[in-house]
């Protein structure tokens, strides 16, 4: 059975305080939690601080970013040899960093090689905009982006994707379960006919873009969601603690 990861992206929010702050309570409210996996992805400076006030907990830490690279003249760049001692997941190919900073699925491919070959998870996102939505298109633009930024792997690969559509980030407006269903079964389907059965049942796939409480378990009791990308949500502890508590339930 594959256990459900409830991740949180912090994105570029909070002053150190507040990072250490938001870090401790999570630490009190979800710390224990061990029938689903819970994940923080603050911003890269906090990593070391935050990594410090959830040490005796089960929360795991994750980057929001990172570079292909070991080391080197990439200026403002943080390598998988920095992430490596605090996290055991990456967010890819956000598409925060797609349309902002013109990241390319062949970029996002090399940096999920680069992760797996270090050990850190890297949860690939993908997801179509509100125009090649209303236009039919999101199968053709997942499958597009799932054969790109999973270029580099193969079946002996653990990764985690999420698919994000683009029209429900930060807009309050999520897809319905159904809609979450039914994409996250053509995702799963794509993955079988790319690397095997065996990796496909195994695989956790998300859902994110404006899950909060009052919908996380409806998206979560479906049978190929396998956990949740939060953005705005996982800000209050008290709301990713209500949404940790709903992954529970749909177990
Ligand atoms: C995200 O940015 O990954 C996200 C899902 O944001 P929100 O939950 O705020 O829509």
């Amino acid at each position: 059975m594959r256990k459900y990861l409830v991740a949180g992206n912090w994105k570029m929010n909070g002053t150190l305080d507040e990072a250490v702050n938001l870090s401790e309570k999570l630490a009190e409210a979800v710390g224990d939690y061990t029938e689903v996996d819970i994940l923080i992805c603050p911003p890269a400076i906090d990593i070391p601080s935050v990594s410090f006030c959830i040490r005796n907990t089960q929360i795991k830490l994750g980057a929001q970013n990172m570079n292909a690279n070991a080391s080197g003249a990439f200026t403002g760049e943080i390598s998988y040899n920095m992430l490596k001692p605090f996290c055991q997941y990456v967010i890819l190919g956000h598409s925060e960093r797609r349309q902002i900073f013109g990241e390319k699925d062949a970029m996002i491919a090399e940096k999920a090689r680069a992760a797996v070959d270090n050990e850190i998870t890297p949860i690939i996102c993908i997801g179509e905009t509100l125009e090649e939505n209303e236009a039919g298109k999101t199968v053709e633009i997942l499958r597009f982006q799932l054969e790109e930024s999973l270029k580099t792997l193969t079946a002996d690969d653990e990764i985690v994707i999420a698919y994000e559509p683009i029209w429900a980030i930060g807009t309050g407006k999520a897809a319905t379960a159904e809609t979450a269903q039914n994409v996250l079964a053509f995702i799963r389907e794509h993955m079988k006919n790319k690397f095997g059965q065996v990796y496909a049942d195994k695989l956790r796939i998300l859902y994110g873009g404006s899950v909060k409480p009052s919908n996380a378990y409806d998206i979560m009791s479906q049978k190929d969601v396998d956990g949740v990308l939060v953005g705005g949500a996982c800000l209050k502890s008290d709301d990713f603690k209500a949404i940790a508590d709903a992954a529970i339930q749909a177990i």
